[in-house]
């Protein structure tokens, strides 16, 4: 089973995930649509907060960062007048830096992320989608921004017209990806961001057709017309997708079979099946890792993989 994920719903199921199966049995494909250069370093916040996660690093309070780590550099440059697009944590920038190095050095993102895996101890595969650049993009009343400048720099609040990712059509499904994905025929798409986090891994040429060869199971990230948490009801809503799981399953249709809803989620099954989409229900609000753990169990069993 190969797991596409973004940084916040799916890492919660990946912790349950992986007190279930092998952590070595586990490929995670990671969004980088969300990554940008920030005082000379690139983040990539998604593929970060996996790798924290795997190596017991993760800040389960914000489901980012690096726990008990500080802001002293981060306030010091503010102190000279220096603004940074995102807070870095003292020790998270050593991981932006030692990636960046390497990059300059000339691997790719995805040689670079191997050999952070390697340095943190994590046994999971955890692959950038892509090792070219993609960069969500909302467009507002002021003009086109960054994703990470909306959602941090503007805390989310301007009216959203539109949201495209842009370089996506030049990108290309990177070879890891290619070869790991020609080894299985199971995909879990995570209780992600459907327009920032899995839009644009389904949205590299060619992932599609790709797709259509999987069973692909989504868990609604998409409880009852909300989101967990997060910009997705938004986004969604400027997309034209109704907020509702029905909704991202609509959204996922070229390549969905089925779809694991919330037990708590009203939504019409009638239009799962217009859509060809299977459901099924159990509690998917990660509240706990045991949540996790049994959600992870509940998908295991679809796949019939236990
Ligand atoms: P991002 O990269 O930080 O935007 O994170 P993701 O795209 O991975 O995750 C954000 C999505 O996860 C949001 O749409 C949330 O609704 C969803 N989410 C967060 N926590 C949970 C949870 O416990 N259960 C479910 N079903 N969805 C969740």
């Amino acid at each position: 089973m190969i797991i596409f994920s973004g940084g916040t719903g799916t890492p919660k199921l990946l912790n349950g995930l992986r007190k279930v199966i092998p952590e070595q049995d586990i490929t995670v494909v990671v969004n980088t649509a969300e990554d940008l250069w920030v005082s000379g370093n690139l983040v990539t916040p998604d593929i970060d907060t996996v790798l924290y996660l795997f190596s017991d690093r993760i800040d389960l309070k914000k489901w980012w960062g690096i726990e008990g780590d500080t802001f002293r550099t981060h306030e010091t440059m503010k102190s000279l007048g220096h603004r940074e697009r995102m807070m870095l944590g003292d020790l998270d920038r050593a991981t932006h830096i030692m990636r960046s190095d390497l990059i300059r050095s000339g691997m790719t993102l995805t040689e670079a992320i191997t050999q952070l895996c390697r340095s943190f101890g994590v046994k999971a595969k955890v692959l950038p989608m892509s090792n070219d650049p993609v960069s969500s993009m909302i467009s507002t009343p002021e003009g086109k921004r960054h994703f990470q400048d909306f959602w941090i720099g503007k805390r989310g609040e301007p009216e959203v017209l539109d949201v495209f990712q842009e370089g996506i059509n030049r990108a290309s499904i990177s070879p890891a990806v290619l070869r790991a994905l020609e080894n299985d025929d199971k995909v879990l798409i995570g209780p992600s961001n459907p327009i920032t986090s899995i839009g644009p891994i389904a949205g590299l040429p060619g992932m599609v057709d790709i797709l259509r060869k999987k069973k692909v199971i989504a868990v609604s990230p998409i409880i009852g017309k909300e989101p967990v948490s997060g910009p997705a009801g938004k986004l969604m809503h400027a997309r034209g997708i109704d907020v509702s799981s029905a909704g991202v399953a609509s959204y996922y249709s070229d390549f969905l079979e089925h779809m694991v809803l919330d037990k708590r989620d009203t939504a019409d099954e009638k239009r799962f099946t217009d859509l060809a989409c299977d459901v099924s229900r159990t509690d998917t609000l990660m509240k706990s890792v045991s949540v996790s753990s049994n959600l992870s169990r509940h998908i295991l069993e679809q796949f019939r993989i236990m």
